[in-house]
């Protein structure tokens, strides 16, 4: 029989005040991996309330800020003993190979939680410069109740990416996991459980957007969103928070170019071009889903990484030796699918791929596809398809490359191939987006700052940059004279 997963809020594991729940189907096999309490309006009324007082009075709110380091340090000490089995629950809940899981996206997610655990008692405010008669200075405060809504691709990681530096700060936090993918993080709350986190800091609701994600996004007692999912998402999330002014900050989709210049090494070029769509089955948000290949090179190019295309294993994603799992949703696949028909209706060429995988059981599968003689104007060159579809496109030179790459309403990530130094650097200042990556492909680290530009959203996850979107500077004023009396009286 599936696990039944309740909801967590303030400290406990209840059912949805509706009472009811909604099945999460494992991708790899099509077949029921759990069933989640279904939360609605009134469960995420209580989860905000229970963040509200943690975050007002109680443990939480008197802690220091080194213990908050230390507890955060725990459970991040805690997620690395439990890697092997956060790796497959991720793996069953959203089909991302276990060789991803096991070794990019759990230990990435560990590094981040510790980030931000040795940022906690470093956040800190300015003394101004101010007469001898006064004392100035800025406090650097925790917002308040943060209201986290995250996307499917990888759930815990991006979770982690609000998590960490809005409790760091000191912040309280409410969490909407996707509907396709609650059960890693309710797997992930056990942990914060274990090591003692107060009741109410950490408030997980999962449940679906237009009901639950509504509801967290338009609270008046949330006083912070933190969003990462599609564009088409963002604006309606913006358009919620309006209703009480809430600063919001939106890590949203991406249509990434990535350049190919003929000066590049070609192999190095083809390999990281491959990780660069194919990852994840081509559900990152970074990929480089329009690939720009210099004129001169472009066959030689396009036939080997066509062939290595066609060499990769698709597969069951908890079988190590697969090398493509299966798409999250069959309906996510069909959307795929729909655009795989646009690119051939609008005249594009299907050079490989263009058709379910039908040899790895009952998930979603799909095959690595490459469209070529693919122009701007089409929707396959301007639309996210979030899917294991590149389109590739000749330029001729430089300032060619740069007019087409620019060319789209995203900007979050770009890539460049090039031995020439000065090009490759030319080329990152004049990319429009968030991230540029130097002959490699969808990389990411703690340290950096990542978000993007454009309709691919603004404030940045990660680095030491995000804990901005996590306090707020009050500014204090105290006078050391003999005492203000303007009116002389
Ligand atoms: P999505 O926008 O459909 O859903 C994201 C989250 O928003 C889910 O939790 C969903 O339930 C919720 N949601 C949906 N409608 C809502 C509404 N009306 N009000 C409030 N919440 C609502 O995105 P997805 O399909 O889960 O994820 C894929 C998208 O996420 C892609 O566009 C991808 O590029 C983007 N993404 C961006 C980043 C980044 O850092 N920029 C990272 C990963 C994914």
């Amino acid at each position: 029989m599936a696990a039944f997963y309740q909801l967590f809020i303030d400290g406990k594991w209840v059912d949805a005040a509706s009472g009811r729940t909604f099945e999460s189907i494992n991708p790899g096999t099509g077949e029921v991996n759990g069933v989640v309490a279904e939360g609605g309006e009134e469960d995420i009324d209580r989860a905000v309330n229970a963040a509200r007082r943690a975050f007002e009075s109680g443990p939480w709110a008197k802690m220091a800020p080194g213990d908050r380091g230390r507890l955060l340090y725990k459970a991040a000490q805690k997620m690395s003993e439990k890697l092997d089995f956060l790796a497959e629950t991720e793996s069953k809940d959203n089909g991302l190979l276990i060789n991803e899981t096991k070794h990019i996206a759990m230990p990435a997610t560990v590094d981040v939680l510790e980030f931000y655990a040795g940022l906690a008692n470093k956040v800190q405010g300015d003394t101004l410069a101010s007469p001898a008669d006064r004392l100035n200075y800025t406090l650097k405060e925790p917002i308040g109740v943060v209201g986290a809504i995250v996307p499917w691709n990888f759930p815990i990681m991006i979770t982690m990416w609000k998590l960490a530096p809005a409790l760091a700060a000191g912040n309280t936090i409410v969490i909407k996991p996707a509907e396709q993918t609650p059960i890693s993080t309710l797997e992930l709350m056990k942990i914060f459980e274990d090591v003692g986190f107060p009741d109410g800091v950490i408030n997980v609701v999962p449940g679906y957007g237009e009901t639950a994600g509504q509801a967290l996004a338009s609270h008046s007692g949330v006083d912070k969103v933190a969003f990462t999912g599609s564009t088409h998402t963002g604006r309606l999330i913006m358009q919620a928070a309006t209703k009480h002014l809430k600063p919001v900050s939106l890590e949203l989709g991406g249509k990434n170019p990535n350049i190919v210049f003929e000066d590049a090494d070609l192999e190095s070029a083809v390999n990281g071009s491959l990780f660069g769509i194919y990852f994840a089955q081509g559900q990152v948000c970074a990929s480089g889903s329009r690939m720009f290949v210099q004129d001169s090179i472009y066959d030689e190019f396009m036939d080997l990484f066509a062939k290595k295309a066609e060499m990769i294993r698709v597969g069951d994603p908890l079988d190590p030796t697969s090398q493509m799992g299966p798409q999250v949703t069959e309906k996510h696949l069909q959307s795929i699918e729909r655009y795989v028909a646009a690119g051939v209706e609008e005249g594009a060429s299907l050079r490989t791929g263009g058709e379910r995988y039908q040899g790895a059981g009952g998930g979603y599968y799909y095959t690595p596809t490459i469209f070529e003689n693919v122009t701007s104007d089409m929707r396959i060159a301007q639309e996210e398809i979030f899917g294991p579809v590149v389109s590739a496109i000749r330029f001729t030179d430089e300032a060619d490359a740069l007019a087409k790459a620019n060319d789209t309403i995203y900007g979050l990530t770009s890539g460049v191939w090039t031995n020439d130094i000065k090009r490759g650097h030319r080329m990152a200042r004049g990319l429009k987006s968030g991230t540029v990556y130097i002959n490699t492909f969808s990389m990411l680290d703690s340290a950096a700052p990542f978000g993007g530009t454009k309709q691919s959203g603004f404030g940045r996850d990660l680095g030491i940059e995000a804990m901005d979107m996590y306090t707020q500077t009050k500014n204090v004023w105290v006078d050391l004279s003999d005492g203000l009396n303007w009116y002389g009286l």
